[in-house]
């Protein structure tokens, strides 16, 4: 079969390993010339501990409360857009018990499987992901907060996942190289991590060499269709025939996908990361520093640092105001780590593309025979690409699903 995938991001790559591997004809298209994208720069974990989605009961509450300043981890721009109005109209209306009591054994599912597959895949790439199996230490400094981590890890255990509840004592021991300031952890085993950048660069690398085409610089502009069938796909660089379209345009999936008719809600969300090299003491683990809802990972002799979520429309914009504060807060839980503001050269955006209900889309349009939709991972794009890009090739091959796709569904 001859297969267009638009987007050269995890998602779109993963789809392309796992199809390739049926001997079909792949062509991806991206407007990048495949140094960045949001897949590059992430902190690179690999969290079956996110099973609860980011909408839950309380995130709303909390993000008007941080709405309030222009340091703290949430922003949204105000503006008078049509899309961000409907997005926020479903979160709000996603962000209660019922809602997560019904997607968190979806996603754990999903979460369960892809970390299994992206071990799989690192050791068939010859460990050229760096993926490493150290867990991921969810550190808190209020008893408000470790009351709140105490109960998530209670439930992880009741979705099988081992946890550990921890003292400052216990952290800091699991922190040898560096003077650790808490009030407490929980350790997450089963979570993973790796180094995006290297992930992207073996994958492009080995699905060229299996002889899948990507053509960077092609901007997918419109589409040819016949019926309810797209014939070909236009971009600024001429256009490609296909049987099967993929769309997995990242943050740009509403838009891409709007050219169709296939109406979805997605908002980009900014997030920034900036990396430190050279370490002589480096942390042992990442770890998320929940009060301040940064994320730290070790990676070798770096360590990359980030955080925040911007819904201000597609832009990469670099605010050092919302920079400064994720190196602090770095700074109180690691003292020893001195680490300064680096300049803005050196600070990384991506957009996460954010679905309201904090579930992935994957599945067919339901306006057409051959166009599948991959996207919508948000916070858990490198957690989900394995699993993602398994189940687009059972999807395209007419297979059943290893799990169900149906709460994933484009029209859910
Ligand atoms: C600070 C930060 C930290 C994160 N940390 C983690 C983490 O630790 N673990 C985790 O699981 N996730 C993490 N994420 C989320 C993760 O990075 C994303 O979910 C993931 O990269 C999304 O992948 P994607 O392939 O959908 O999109 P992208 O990587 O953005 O790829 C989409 C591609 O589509 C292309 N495209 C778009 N429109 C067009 C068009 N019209 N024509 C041609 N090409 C087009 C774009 O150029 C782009 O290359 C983090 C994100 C951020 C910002």
């Amino acid at each position: 079969m001859n297969i267009t995938i638009i987007g050269a991001g995890v998602i779109g790559m993963t789809s392309a390993y796992y199809l390739s591997k049926e001997g079909h004809d792949i062509t991806i298209i991206d407007k990048g010339d495949g140094s960045d994208n949001c897949s590059f720069g992430n902190a690179g974990y690999i969290s079956p501990s996110h099973f609860i989605p980011l909408a839950s009961p309380g995130i709303v509450a909390q993000g008007l409360k941080w709405m309030l300043s222009n340091t703290s981890p949430f922003y949204i721009k105000p503006r008078l857009d049509a899309s961000l109005i409907r997005w926020g109209l479903k979160f709000y209306s996603k962000s209660n018990e019922k809602t997560v009591a019904k997607n968190a054994p979806h996603l754990n599912d999903i979460l369960q499987l892809s970390r299994n597959l992206m071990i799989d895949m690192d050791k068939e790439f010859d460990h050229g992901f760096r993926l490493e199996q150290k867990g991921c230490l969810m550190l808190y400094k209020s008893e408000k907060t470790g009351k709140h981590e105490i109960e998530l890890a209670h439930e992880a255990r009741r979705f099988g996942l081992e946890t550990q509840i921890l003292t400052a004592h216990q952290v800091q021991q699991m922190e040898p190289e560096v003077a650790v300031e808490v009030m407490g952890g929980v350790y997450f085993p089963i979570d993973c991590h790796l180094h995006p950048g290297q992930m992207m660069k073996s994958l492009y690398s080995k699905t060229q060499k299996e002889g899948v085409k990507i053509l960077f610089s092609h901007e997918v502009e419109d589409f040819e269709t016949q019926s309810d069938q797209v014939k070909a796909v236009i971009t600024n660089n001429g256009k490609i025939n296909c049987d099967q379209l993929i769309i997995a345009a990242g943050s740009w999936l509403e838009i891409v996908s709007k050219k169709l008719g296939i109406q979805l809600l997605l908002q980009p969300g900014k997030g920034y990361s900036t990396t430190y090299v050279k370490r002589s003491k480096n942390l042992q683990h990442p770890a998320i520093l929940v009060d301040d809802r940064v994320a730290v990972t070790p990676l070798g002799t770096e360590l990359r640092i980030g955080g925040t979520m911007e819904l201000s429309g597609i832009n990469s914009k670099i605010e050092m105001n919302r920079v400064s504060p994720i190196v602090h807060a770095v700074n109180t839980y690691f003292p020893d780590l001195h680490l300064d503001v680096q300049p803005i050269e050196k600070i990384w955006s991506g957009l996460r593309p954010c679905s309201p209900d904090g579930l992935p889309y994957i599945g067919r349009s339901p306006h057409h025979n051959n166009v599948i939709i991959a996207g919508g991972h948000a916070m858990l794009g490198i957690s989900l690409a394995a699993a993602t890009g398994l189940l687009i090739r059972q999807l395209v091959q007419k297979q059943k699903t290893e799990i169900s796709i149906d709460p994933f569904r484009i029209d859910r």
